[in-house]
């Protein structure tokens, strides 16, 4: 059985008990964008947030695409966030190999050149690639100026978080 037959299997079993209450309309007060690594699916408890109060939005490497972007802007202007933290984390996948060798090799494999992705987005330095995060979203005419956009860095050693200062 694949593990997606699996989960279907077990979601007849746990739905059971599922909360109705959490169906009501969402009212979230802070978007979080992060990794996709699973080491940062915990990341919310780890920071004292219910579910309810979090618009998580993540991808791999902690991209401020236009997507992304573009659901910050949905979740401040019509949700009704009020802050924003990017949650980037070391040990990342993204710094582990380059994004033009894969984009190469690739085009080698498949014989095909493309125009999606633009780019792989991979990073060298977290520090550096979280304040540039964080710079493209701050920067964004449509991101309010008095949400707060902060950049963290995620110990997934320990579990902490250590703030990116904008300098
Ligand atoms: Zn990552």
């Amino acid at each position: 059985m694949s593990i997606i037959d699996e989960a279907l299997a077990a979601n007849r079993t746990l739905a059971d008990g599922y909360d109705p209450a959490h169906s009501g309309r969402p009212a979230p007060k802070i978007a979080i964008v992060t990794c996709a690594d699973p080491r940062l699916s915990g990341v919310v408890r780890l920071l004292g947030l219910p579910d309810a109060d979090v618009d998580l939005i993540r991808n791999v490497g902690t991209v401020a695409t236009s997507d992304v972007v573009r659901s910050l802007i949905i979740s401040t202007r019509v949700l009704g966030t009020r802050e924003i933290m990017i949650i980037n984390h070391n040990e990342c996948g993204l710094s582990a190999f380059s994004g033009d060798e894969l984009a190469e090799s690739l085009r080698r494999e498949t014989g095909r050149v493309t125009v999606a992705p633009e780019s792989f987005f991979s990073f060298t330095d977290v520090e550096d690639n979280t304040r540039l995060q964080t710079q493209k979203v701050r920067s964004h005419p449509w991101i309010a100026a008095d949400i707060p956009v902060r950049g963290f860095v995620f110990d997934v050693h320990t579990g902490r978080l250590a703030e990116v200062t904008s300098d």
